[in-house]
């Protein structure tokens, strides 16, 4: 009998964090502006979000606004949304991405 503890591979521990992801992700998400319904949405990393156990954004296909979810801890929930108004306006970077809904890497 050994006595390593077993935690897991690296691997392991991000399929089992992105297992958990999937079976907490909602089936739409619903445009705070418009409300219009949409699937086309990702996970967010919520590792340095205390009490956050999902996170999931997208953009609005009527209206172009960000559209985001958390799902954790009420408080937990309320902090990050106001974190991330704080971040969107202090950055407008995420409106340049919300426009196309998706990771894009600049280019020159
Ligand atoms: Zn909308």
């Amino acid at each position: 009998m050994g006595q390593a503890k077993q935690r897991g591979t690296k691997d392991e521990r991000i399929a089992l964090a992105k297992a958990k992801m999937d079976a907490l992700r909602p089936e739409k998400l619903v445009c705070g502006a418009c409300k219009t319904a949409f699937s086309d949405f990702d996970a967010m990393d919520t590792r340095n979000m205390k009490g956050i156990h999902a996170a999931f954004g997208g953009t609005c296909p009527s209206c172009g606004e960000t559209v985001l979810a958390f799902s954790g801890d009420k408080d937990a929930v309320a902090d990050a949304m106001i974190a991330w108004q704080d971040a969107m306006g202090s950055e407008g970077k995420l409106g340049m991405q919300s426009r196309s809904g998706q990771h894009i890497p600049f280019e020159d």
